[in-house]
């Protein structure tokens, strides 16, 4: 007999964005004359840089000969990229990181989601409230999350990220070994300060829990006071993991590249309570589960980091940036309460009189032809709020505020 693992079955059909799509299409159908602007999903729309593109041009040409032809890689990643790395996102930032505490994967999605592999499955997880996804669904899959009752899983604690606290989670109260913060957060687009950062780490520090950090949209930040690594907090390498990614800092959601840093000092425990190095136990999944993230897409990382790599990328976030001050000022001036868009490419707007966020939906779509994501799709406190993204075309976004400024709220 064929057992499956029962908490894949647990898991409610992928929802969101597949009825996001079914309210889209059924629209279309209904009404074909419509120019639908999509201002949902995540994805982005400017094209890879320049010296991306060029180093995989070089990179494809190394394979046509026996001399530079690459192989299977490092499961690591590759040293050409991990000491970019080490150098710019962490040295130049004052933090010491070393190359063999940094493991190039392909995606932020992926490490997220997998890293609870060396994880007991008897942890108890702590989410913020909305959140992406990938946290909640993976750790239901590996039996941490109980039964779901009322849109949330008995097991994981939900620590709620609304207008009424500013976006700031309170710490948890229920003892969760595994936290997971998201900042820039994704669906929010608000942040955390460096002082209200390091209350996390001292309560990790305390209470012997680890962070998972996803800092997917770090090369988003414009506010001085917000810290671009969690390793700038002291102590936190004794806390936290850190998960970063070229998607939507380079446009690599297609090419898929990010990389996930797990400290020397991080430790857990066995059952018998001897100590762990969790470097090593993820050193041993990736070897094991994974071939290491290709060559070209590692040279197309690296040349990030070059002078002209750097300001191209900057460019591009400098667009979406753009599209992101157009949607908040826009939309608070056509009377909408919004947050986000200062440091993350998201807005994230309050529903006006308490609609629905399948409502608002609903009415933007019929009223403006404009599709945006429900905030309850992201967890029971998104609920009554509503994401747009900056990732669309600027020309777009300019008129998606104009459809929307007609509507009065
Ligand atoms: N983490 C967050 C918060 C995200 O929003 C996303 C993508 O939308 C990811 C991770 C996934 O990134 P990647 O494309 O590197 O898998």
């Amino acid at each position: 007999m064929i057992k499956v693992n029962d908490n894949f079955c647990k898991l409610p059909a992928g929802y969101l964005f597949s009825e996001v799509a079914r309210r889209i299409d059924a629209y279309r159908k209904s009404h074909p004359e419509a120019e639908i602007i999509r201002m949902g999903i995540g994805d982005v729309t400017c094209p890879i840089c320049q010296a991306a593109v060029d180093a995989m041009h070089r990179a494809a040409d190394d394979q046509l000969s026996v001399f530079t032809f690459h192989g299977y890689g490092p499961e690591q990643g590759y040293s050409f990229l991990r000491e970019k790395i080490a150098e710019y996102d962490y040295k130049r930032r004052g933090i010491s990181i070393g190359i063999d505490e940094i493991f190039i994967s392909d995606g932020a999605k992926s490490d997220t989601g997998n890293i609870g592999d060396i994880l007991s499955s008897d942890c108890k997880v702590a989410v913020t409230d909305p959140v992406y996804p990938v946290y909640v669904d993976t750790n239901v899959m590996s039996g941490r999350g109980g039964e779901l009752i009322d849109d949330r899983w008995s097991r994981i604690e939900y620590l709620p990220c609304t207008a009424e606290n500013d976006f700031i989670p309170a710490l948890p109260v229920g003892n969760p070994d595994i936290i997971y913060l998201c900042y820039p957060n994704n669906p929010t687009g608000t942040t955390l300060t460096r002082d209200q950062l390091s209350e996390w780490v001292e309560y990790a520090i305390a209470h012997k829990a680890l962070i998972m950090f996803d800092s997917a949209y770090e090369a988003y930040i414009t506010s001085p006071d917000v810290p671009h690594s969690i390793y700038e907090i002291p102590g936190a390498e004794k806390v936290a993991i850190e998960f970063r990614s070229y998607s939507k800092t380079a446009g690599f959601t297609g090419l898929r590249c990010g990389y996930t840093v797990v400290p020397k000092a991080l430790k857990g425990y066995d059952s018998t309570g001897a100590e762990v190095s969790l470097n090593a136990l993820w050193n041993r999944r990736q070897c094991t589960k994974f071939n290491g993230a290709s060559y070209i897409v590692q040279r197309a990382a690296e040349a990030l980091y070059t002078p002209k790599g750097m300001k191209q990328v900057r460019e591009t976030i400098d667009y979406y940036m753009r599209n992101a001050k157009v949607l908040r000022e826009g939309l608070a001036e056509a009377g909408l309460q919004v947050f986000g868009g200062i440091d993350a490419p998201y807005i994230w707007i309050k529903t006006p009189g308490g609609m629905s966020s399948w409502d608002f939906f609903d009415l933007l779509l019929s009223k403006c032809n404009v599709a945006g994501t429900p905030g309850s799709g992201f967890g029971p406190s998104g609920e009554g709020y509503f994401r747009l993204t900056a990732f669309g075309r600027y020309e777009n976004t300019v008129e998606a505020v104009e459809r929307l400024k007609k509507l009065e709220f």
